[in-house]
């Protein structure tokens, strides 16, 4: 480890008992694989966790996940399973248009900045149950990313 045995993450949060982010990060991929209720917060848990801790994604992504996030707490998880699926949908029939930004378009865009820390909600503090992140459901376990979610908006979007 090469800041050696401190057990803050990068996005500033303390380790819980799976680990870091990342340990609860890949856990939530893997487990939500084998349940469809729990995959409809996919892309939100995605953006969320690459927003938090950029330096494991992509700057061109980061504008884009940003927007995705205010879709999800402005129309809520089934309008971004909604336009996900649409976006598949246009690769899949070949379109050349590419990416169609229309639905996120009237969204903020992710204020320029430094990585942040101090996100009110983050990932290593969700609640895992007899190894599971939806011991109590699949819709609580929503309500969580979306807090996650909020805070991360909320964090970047005050980011100057
Ligand atoms: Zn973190």
């Amino acid at each position: 480890m090469i800041q050696g045995m401190t057990d803050r993450c990068d996005c500033g949060a303390a380790a819980g008992p799976l680990g870091r982010c990342a340990d609860y990060y890949y856990a939530i991929l893997a487990e939500e694989q084998a349940d469809p209720g729990m995959y409809r917060w996919h892309n939100p848990v995605v953006c969320c966790y690459l927003l938090q801790h950029p330096a494991e994604g992509h700057q061109n992504h980061f504008d884009v996940q940003f927007r995705w996030l205010q879709l999800l707490l402005d129309q809520g998880v089934e309008a971004v399973v909604r336009v996900a699926a649409y976006q598949v949908s246009r690769n899949r029939h070949g379109s050349r248009r590419g990416y169609d930004m229309t639905p996120l378009e009237k969204y903020a865009p992710l204020p320029p900045g430094e990585p942040a820390t101090g996100f009110a909600a983050s990932f290593s503090a969700l609640p895992v149950v007899g190894g599971s992140f939806v011991f109590d459901g699949v819709e609580a376990y929503g309500r969580r990313v979306e807090a996650v979610a909020a805070a991360t908006v909320e964090r970047l979007s005050a980011r100057t």
